[in-house]
């Protein structure tokens, strides 16, 4: 027997996300922030993490952690959070909880890879609706295909990744009131772009929000969440497994939103470095540059898989976006240090 005879052949059809191996790289392909603790709050944590007990399973639905989280990210009162083991799991429960049999899910496209990949897992028809040319949306378009497709389920990344771009608000409005379905707003930048619809779930019936603490400086911990009206939040925490968030992923975020200005001054210095780095970007013979509102740039080169390969020699790791996005390179924001090697390996890499 062979899993070819037993796996579903769409499965079998895919290939499997693929992360490279980043050692002794400069690591910019993967939008995580390039600063660590200092050494004073990492012994802090340690003496935390040393009391948590690894014997007990983790509260299924911690209270402190959801509360904590709805005070520091101005949820307002009313709404629920649910927590999920990184936004990918909250992708994950939403496509669950939504698929029913023949149910369509919408995203504008190019966009975050894990919305077609959960439409194929659930057998939901993915309608991806094409970006214009320069990554921007055409919101009147999209409403015209959702009223032909009416979608049980849309995602909008705000901002786009791998675009960096971030869409007109009254766009997302107009797409949020005309839609039949869900909208989930996904905020995984939201930190790098200052723009929110946290504030305004309670206006809509039909929109959830999710985040991650991933982009902040958390990524290894594998936290996200999802802020909705109760109604909502009920119906997908039984598609959520019990234990999704481990104890020592809940004590690590606690104590870091006790310190979340730490993480938020190094979010600051990652915009900074943003306005620096795209301007020396531009410079670049041949390079275009999208304007990204996130923690990284999306770049066209003349041939991104010879600079591609050319930035790895040079020991710098970017994700090469092309043939999905032709000749297209995406490129985190990096230390100044990292910044400054990266743009000197692209320098020749162009030659
Ligand atoms: N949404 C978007 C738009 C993303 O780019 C990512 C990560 N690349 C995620 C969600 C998932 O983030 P995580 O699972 O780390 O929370």
């Amino acid at each position: 027997m062979k899993p070819q005879d037993l796996v579903r052949p769409e499965i079998l059809a895919l290939k499997a996300y693929h992360v490279p191996d980043a050692q002794g790289m400069v690591k910019l392909d993967a939008m995580e922030n390039p600063y660590s603790l200092p050494e004073s709050l990492r012994a802090e944590l340690a003496e935390r993490l040393a009391h948590v007990d690894l014997n007990r399973y983790p509260q299924p639905s911690p209270q402190k952690l959801r509360e904590a989280i709805a005070r520091r990210m101005d949820v307002p009162r009313g709404m629920e959070v649910l927590l999920g083991n990184g936004s990918d799991e909250l992708i994950a429960l939403l496509i669950q909880a939504l698929a029913r049999p023949g149910a369509a899910l919408m995203y504008p496209s190019p966009t975050f890879v894990m919305y077609s990949m959960g439409a194929t897992f659930n057998r939901m028809k993915a309608v991806a609706v094409p970006l214009r040319e320069d990554f921007t949306l055409d919101a009147g378009a999209f409403i015209e295909r959702m009223q032909a497709e009416k979608p049980a389920l849309v995602f909008i990344a705000y901002p786009n990744n791998p675009t960096g771009v971030l869409y007109p608000e009254n766009d997302l409005v107009e797409i949020i009131k005309a839609c039949p379905g869900l909208v989930v707003i996904d905020e995984a930048y939201h930190v790098f772009a200052g723009k929110t619809f946290i504030g305004r779930i309670s206006e809509f019936p039909n929109l959830v929000v999710i985040r991650t603490v991933s982009k902040l400086g958390l990524a290894g911990i594998r936290l996200g969440y999802l802020v909705g009206r109760p109604e909502w939040v009920a119906e997908l925490d039984k598609v959520r497994p019990p234990y999704n968030v481990s104890v020592l992923t809940q004590a690590a975020a606690l104590f870091m939103l006790e310190k979340l200005d730490v993480l938020e001054e190094q979010a600051a210095r990652i915009r900074s470095e943003r306005t620096s780095l795209g301007r020396e970007l531009k410079a670049l013979k041949g390079v275009t540059v999208f304007p990204s509102e996130a923690n990284f740039f999306l770049i066209r080169v003349p041939d991104a898989v010879r600079t591609d390969e050319a930035l790895k020699r040079r020991n710098v790791l970017v994700k090469n976006l092309h043939p999905g996005i032709a000749n297209g390179l995406r490129i985190t924001v990096g230390t100044p240090d990292e910044n400054r090697i990266l743009l000197a390996a692209l320098k020749q890499a162009l030659r």
